[in-house]
């Protein structure tokens, strides 16, 4: 009879289960889907605060991203970003996802609750929850 042993393992077992519920729930990212339409020429995201709002990340800093890798001009009209040409939901989520990648998730542990922090020019990723800090770079 091995009754102890199972279960420990048991426990063990149960313990490594909520440890990994645990850590998903804190370092899932819940982006809603751009809400893109078009008007004219222009592409409007209705719903483009929502983005910098999560990500914790100016707004103004993050539109100029979306800017500059669409290659179109863009502003800002409340809650709606405005861009001048055509651009579809897909093209916009990608640029959205290589913006979190490059500027949001801590390289080192996956986080995404980190800061940007600038010295001698230098753009770093500081993260809250393991401390690491890492270069940002184009990737
Ligand atoms: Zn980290």
């Amino acid at each position: 009879m091995n009754l102890s042993l199972s279960y420990d393992e048991l426990l063990k077992r149960l313990r490594e289960k909520s440890k990994l519920t645990d850590q998903s729930k804190t370092w899932r990212l819940d982006l809603p889907k751009a809400n893109v339409i078009w008007l004219g020429n222009k592409t409007i995201i209705r719903n483009y605060m929502d983005f910098p709002r999560i990500l914790r990340r100016d707004p103004n800093k993050f539109l100029m991203y979306l800017a500059k890798k669409l290659a179109v001009p863009a502003s800002l009209d409340g809650e709606r970003a405005i861009l001048i040409g055509r651009r579809d939901e897909r093209t916009i989520t990608a640029v959205i996802e290589k913006y979190v990648n490059e500027r949001v998730k801590c390289p080192v542990c996956g986080s995404p609750d980190t800061n940007l922090t600038k010295e001698k020019r230098m753009e770093f990723l500081v993260c809250e929850a393991c401390g690491g800090k890492s270069p940002i770079g184009e990737k």
